[in-house]
């Protein structure tokens, strides 16, 4: 008998498990070319057409080597790549996915939806349906805004942020990731703190001027950072649960201190908890920790799987924001009843036994893959958090930006490739989170730390 059970809220994939608990163990491990022809050639055509064969970097397994897979389809916890071959997904589209891929029970509401129409340029009962979840379940949001992306989210939470203070310079944490708005594509030198040098191409010094990036996890001398910047500082943004250097968990003390800070100066504490958000909890990760920000900025699952961003905060912040106030941000599409109709039906799938369906299962896999990494002796920091997790390929501890770069990423892509030829397909970074969904079973998780097995096994011989 499984201890783990699905909640009975939740809708059942048809025979998802069942067929993979019935498939063969070990299918016969092929080389790259040999088990992927069709993605070749597809990546082939892509990259004379597209930068990098693709329309966001990570996809185009840089950081891992080898052809990226093309995927045809996914159902559940699966994904099907053009060559027919079936992976169980651990990235989720990086997120959002967190009923799985395809659910019927989000899908044929969008598909009703499409036949009353894809989008009106006014407002829908839709939206009003989505604030009113968003505003009950998150703590620190009164008012709302949608928006498109997690990056627009960001640009207009920031903005609001400016307006509301009439202040200008934003701290940062390196390894932190907002999206790709210029004023946040900026990383940490060495030090507790840099003045904002440009990251990426394209961003110049005065797009950057005003961000001061700081060093997560360190509470003395980001307390010091934000006196020193004292009445000039609009916000602080940051993910609390920070996922995009991998995850790094705060450390105790941390969060208390930014809110402590920012409540003593009058900035805006921006949660950046589009990743988090609706994950580690229905009310965000601010809603475990007990700490709530000014300002929260949403994404990823709140769409449902489609393109989709938001950003909230208390009722006098957002009340500046156009037509209300003076700050303006717009949007085509915003608010769209596509994206709000699988939005809704995604987060009205949820419940306090999904959470707790998501913390067995990851409590599973955090056991099953500490056991594998033992019998191994490999030299990697296993964290996780709920339903996310990142295996480290360090030998000392990862708490910021600085030490996850200590990670042999080289490593850290024979296991990637180890997993992708076991039908496992992990996010092809080494500075990703992995994600559990709530179509994955115990069946899947015991076949991820099998794979595990072998995989590490591979790597210390
Ligand atoms: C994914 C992500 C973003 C960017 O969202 P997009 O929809 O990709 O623009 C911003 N912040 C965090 C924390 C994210 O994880």
């Amino acid at each position: 008998m499984s201890s783990t059970s699905r909640p009975p809220s939740q809708p059942r994939f048809p025979d998802a498990s069942d067929e993979f608990a019935s498939a063969p163990p070990d299918e016969p491990l092929l080389s790259e070319a040999e088990g992927a022809p069709r993605s070749h050639a597809l990546f082939e055509r892509a990259r004379q057409l597209m930068p990098g064969g693709v329309n966001s970097p990570v996809r185009a397994f840089g950081a891992v080597g080898g052809t990226p897979r093309f995927m045809a389809r996914g159902e559940g916890a699966f994904l099907f790549d053009e060559d027919g071959r079936r992976y169980i997904d651990f990235v989720g589209s990086w997120g959002p996915l967190i009923h799985g891929h395809a659910p019927a029970f989000v899908h044929e509401k969008v598909k009703a939806q499409l036949d009353r129409g894809a989008s009106f340029g006014a407002p829908t009962a839709l939206e009003v349906e989505m604030a009113e979840i968003v505003c009950r379940a998150v703590p620190s949001i009164q008012m709302v805004r949608m928006v498109n992306s997690g990056t627009e989210a960001v640009m207009g939470a920031l903005r609001a942020a400016r307006g509301f203070t009439g202040r200008s310079k934003i701290v940062k944490f390196a390894g932190c990731y907002h999206g790709h708005a210029d004023a946040l594509l900026v990383q940490a030198g060495s030090g507790a703190m840099t003045m904002g040098v440009p990251d990426s191409a394209g961003v110049t010094r005065a797009q950057t001027q005003d961000t001061v990036v700081c060093d997560f996890n360190d509470t003395q001398g980001t307390r010091q950072a934000l006196r020193a910047l004292g009445p000039e500082l609009a916000c602080v943004a940051v993910e609390p649960l920070p996922a995009n250097m991998g995850l790094v968990p705060p450390r105790a003390g941390f969060l208390e201190m930014l809110r402590e800070e920012t409540q003593r100066s009058g900035a805006v504490l921006l949660f950046d908890e589009v990743m988090t958000g609706f994950r580690q909890s229905f009310g965000g990760f601010q809603q475990v920790i007990g700490i709530t920000p000014d300002a929260t900025t949403l994404g990823k699952i709140i769409g449902g799987g489609f393109p989709v961003g938001a950003y909230g905060g208390s009722r006098a912040m957002m009340e500046c924001v156009a037509p209300s106030g003076p700050v303006y941000q717009a949007g085509t599409l915003s608010g769209n009843p596509i994206a709000m109709t699988a939005g809704l039906a995604t987060l009205q799938a949820l419940d306090a036994a999904s959470y707790k369906y998501l913390e067995r299962l990851g409590a599973r896999l955090e056991d099953g893959l500490r056991a594998a990494v033992e019998e191994s002796q490999a030299e990697v920091q296993l964290h996780r958090v709920g339903s996310m997790w990142t295996l480290f390929f360090s030998a000392q501890p990862v708490t910021d930006y600085a030490s996850a770069k200590t990670c042999d990423t080289q490593r850290f892509g024979k296991y990637f490739h180890a997993m992708l030829q076991r039908g496992v397909y992990l996010p092809p970074s080494q500075f990703e989170a992995a994600f559990l969904s709530l179509a994955h079973t115990e069946a899947h998780v015991d076949a991820f730390v099998q794979a595990s097995r072998e995989a590490l096994r591979e790597l210390s011989s």
